[in-house]
């Protein structure tokens, strides 16, 4: 057979082998063509209850009978209507708005964009954005010039704008406090954005609470907007709802994408408060929110996206967040105890660990060969670097959990 002409996302092609083709997915497992995998990283962070999970998968199929992708422009249909009604419902206080979009990645650049917007059209176009070291937002442009820059982005950094970067809120935060407040107390500062209570990408990097209460007390202070980007933490990813419901308090947007349909297929949202909607709402149609993508809304997707709201609202996904939490400590815990192991760390299901190496950081090929003999024994992990990390669909079960952090303690480091 000639070689696949896929172009895969971060693969480097020259070392890595093909890949196992996936067959059929249910519950926190893939079938693939080498056997069953469980999937410990939950296919990058997306799936929320399970693969397949039933009604996700029926909403998907009742909506492609009536409907497929129509201009939201100038029209509008009942699964954008009703999951946008949802998705207010189930938000921090104050988020009145949601505009649609296809990416974790386009509802951040969404984001930014309205926080751009509502400075130029209150007539103070202040522009300059803060973020925190080592944060993640997405691939585009725009998203990797708010995140980190490192051997990622080094090539394409000609491209980007300048940002103002707070350090990493380590030990409750009061350097990068500080640092915020200062910065903030200039009166240009349009917004900072941030991935509430911990850094995916940067190596789930975890801070408490009070950081978000002091970050949202400076905004509030200085008239700051505060971007909350949850495309990874929302949908109970850290035990709440939301990662910013811990600290109680609401952002002035909010960016939710991974966990919107389970993680069945693509959608995202920008919430908004109705502060912000309303800069832009005037007779001069030069302040329109110039954003669309040719997917806006897709019927399909909001289908998807209102059945899994509606199982949030429903009440009951709280017991089962917990039996994540508890059966990922308990394996934590005793991971903890192994000397080749530092830093074990969990916010809600999320749980990581480091690999002790010399030379730590994303090349660490200790990562590659993990998740190779993770997945020799049916295992899908994917290290960042020597920081392994297991963020399961909620379904997984005790036995599967075991599976998985056998795979991590079995490993010869
Ligand atoms: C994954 C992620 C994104 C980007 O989402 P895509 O759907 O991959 O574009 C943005 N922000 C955070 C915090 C993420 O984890």
């Amino acid at each position: 057979m000639t070689p696949s002409p896929v172009w895969r996302p971060f693969t480097q092609h020259a070392t890595e082998a093909e890949p196992p083709v996936a067959r059929r997915t249910h519950g926190a497992v893939i079938e693939t063509d080498r056997g069953p995998l469980i999937d410990a990283i939950s296919s990058w962070w997306v799936i929320t209850h399970g693969h397949s999970h039933p009604p996700i998968m029926a909403a998907i199929r009742e909506a492609s009978e009536r409907l497929d992708q129509v201009i939201f422009a100038g029209l509008t249909h009942e699964p954008a209507e009703s999951l946008a009604r949802e998705l207010v419902a189930l938000a921090p206080r104050g988020l009145t708005r949601v505009f649609y979009s296809d990416s974790g990645s386009t509802s951040v650049e969404v984001a930014l964009k309205m926080a751009l917007g509502f400075w130029r059209n209150t007539g103070r176009a202040r522009h300059r954005i803060a973020v925190i070291e080592g944060g993640y937002h997405g691939d585009t442009i725009g998203t990797m010039s708010v995140g980190e820059r490192g051997v990622f982005n080094v090539a394409y950094e000609p491209l980007m704008f300048a940002v103002d970067r707070l350090p990493f809120p380590a030990e409750g935060g009061t350097e990068m406090l500080s640092a915020f407040e200062a910065l903030a107390a200039g009166g240009d500062m349009a917004a900072i954005i941030l991935e509430p209570l911990i850094l995916g990408s940067g190596g789930m990097r975890m801070y408490g609470p009070q950081v978000l209460e002091g970050i949202r007390r400076i905004c509030d202070r200085h008239g700051v907007l505060m971007i909350a980007d949850e495309v990874m933490t929302g949908w109970g990813r850290t035990g709440e709802m939301w990662a910013c419901d811990h600290a109680g308090i609401a952002p002035d947007i909010l960016c939710t994408s991974k966990g919107l349909t389970g993680g069945a297929i693509p959608l995202a949202a920008t919430l908004a408060t109705e502060e912000i909607f309303q800069a832009h709402w005037s007779e001069d149609r030069s302040r329109t929110f110039f954003h669309s993508s040719s997917y806006t809304a897709n019927p399909l997707a909001c289908a998807a996206g209102l059945a899994n709201a509606r199982i949030w609202a429903a009440g009951g996904m709280q017991a089962r967040l917990k039996a994540v939490a508890a059966m990922q400590s308990e394996r934590l815990a005793a991971l903890a105890r192994d000397d080749r192991f530092a830093d074990a760390r969990q916010t809600g299901t999320i749980a990581a660990i480091d690999l002790k190496v010399e030379a730590a950081g994303y090349l660490a090929a200790v990562g590659q060969r993990l998740r190779a003999h993770a997945l020799e024994r049916g295992v899908l992990l994917r290290p960042l670097g020597n920081t392994v990390y297991v963020m399961p669909p909620y379904c997984i079960t005790g036995d599967q959990m075991d599976r998985v952090w056998g795979a991590i303690s079995g490993f010869p480091a």
